[in-house]
């Protein structure tokens, strides 16, 4: 076992603290990587302030993780010693229900294994990225292109992939027109994503106070949420409407945003239920979705689309210190627009 530096959540309702803690052996199929660089999502304050369910404290948590391959498993065969790699929201799954045979392990029927306050397969609960290295199964280990920014990427293994996959899946594209609500971590990755794969951007926004950042990180048209006739003027306009919002919103308002065979799908995880009017749906055969984060495959696929295309998220780099200050900064939106911690400060 490896001892490690890290940053803990004592419950849930403490700062984070520095700790140390224990990372496995490097099994047969292991990869041990030295973590450079590990992004701050919503979910990781949603989970440790038990908003979505108890939880097993202290935990680590933080699921964008980039860092170098530092040692490898006899049987490895996918990552050597010194690549860049990344770890997501995932660090396993069972690899043969339908769901994993079809790349998409985030909806393992089994149950997968995430990469913090999840029960890993020695029984142990596994503990995230605020930390110096890790210890995960090398088909859960993405590539991260050379010529990506490191730091920068790291969110790109949550924020990024929780934005690209539904984009993808209902098809943003050239001709169609893509709402994005509330613009922070997901939501500024979810208008770069679209404006790349050649959709019309909108961005719907609490105010207008990050309109010129909108228009410049590739969204066409920008609206305030907070003034009432943006809804009747946008009515019946989107083919696809990516929710990101961290809190509860009025569905029905947006809903009514959606032009014929529109969808809108929510990546935002309020703990509140989001009550539907079904009758809001029937009105042009409107769809109410969800999706989860995305597959490994599909994971590969947006960093290399991102290499390809030269999106990193815009960040702030801060030392573990700063967390705690970080967090508040998210929890009021003050983020511009992803917080990445500089693993080397754990130490
Ligand atoms: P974030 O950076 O805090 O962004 C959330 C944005 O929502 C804010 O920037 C703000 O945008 C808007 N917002 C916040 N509070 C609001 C309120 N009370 N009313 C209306 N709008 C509000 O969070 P994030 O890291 O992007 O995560 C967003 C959500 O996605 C979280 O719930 C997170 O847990 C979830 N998530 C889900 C998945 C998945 O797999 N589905 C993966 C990752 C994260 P404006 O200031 O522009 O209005
Ligand atoms: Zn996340």
């Amino acid at each position: 076992m490896l001892t490690v530096n890290a940053y803990a959540a004592p419950s849930s309702d403490t700062p984070l603290e520095p700790v140390t803690i224990t990372r496995r052996d490097v099994g047969p199929k292991d990869v041990l990587i030295e973590i450079r660089y590990a992004g701050i999502c919503h979910s990781d304050i949603h989970t440790v302030r038990e908003e979505w369910g108890p939880v097993k404290h202290p935990l680590v948590v933080g699921h964008e993780i980039v860092g170098l391959v530092a040692e490898v498993g006899s049987e490895v065969t996918k990552h050597a010693v010194g690549n860049r790699v990344g770890v997501g929201c995932l660090v396993n799954s069972c690899k043969e229900c339908e769901n994993c045979l079809a790349g998409e392990e985030q909806y393992c029927l089994n149950g997968n294994v995430g990469t913090y306050g999840s029960v890993d397969r020695d029984g142990t609960i596994t503990q995230g990225g605020y930390s110096t290295h890790v210890v995960v199964d090398e088909d859960f280990v993405l590539r991260v292109p050379e010529s990506l920014d490191f730091a920068a990427a790291a969110p790109l293994l949550c924020a990024g992939i929780t934005t690209y996959s539904p984009l993808r899946h209902w098809g943003a594209g050239p001709g169609k027109r893509v709402a994005v609500v509330g613009m922070g971590g997901l939501g500024h990755m979810a208008v770069k994503l679209a404006h790349a794969m050649g959709a019309e951007v909108t961005v719907l926004s609490r105010s207008l106070s990050k309109k010129d950042d909108g228009l410049r990180l590739g969204a066409d048209h920008y609206f305030a949420t907070e003034d009432a006739t943006t809804f009747e003027e946008l009515k019946n306009s989107f083919d696809l409407i990516v929710n990101t919002v961290s809190a509860p919103i009025d569905l029905a308002a947006y809903l009514g945003l959606l032009r014929r065979n529109g969808t809108m799908v929510n990546v935002g995880a309020p703990a509140e239920p989001l009550p539907v009017t079904v009758f809001t749906l029937f009105r042009n055969r409107r769809s109410f979705a969800g999706s989860s984060i995305g597959g490994i495959r599909e994971t590969q696929e947006m960093l290399d689309f991102c290499a390809e295309h030269n999106i990193v998220p815009d960040t702030e780099l801060i030392d573990a210190s700063y967390i705690n200050e970080a967090w508040k900064r998210v929890l009021s939106s003050d983020v511009r627009y992803r917080f990445v911690i500089d693993a080397a400060t754990f130490a």
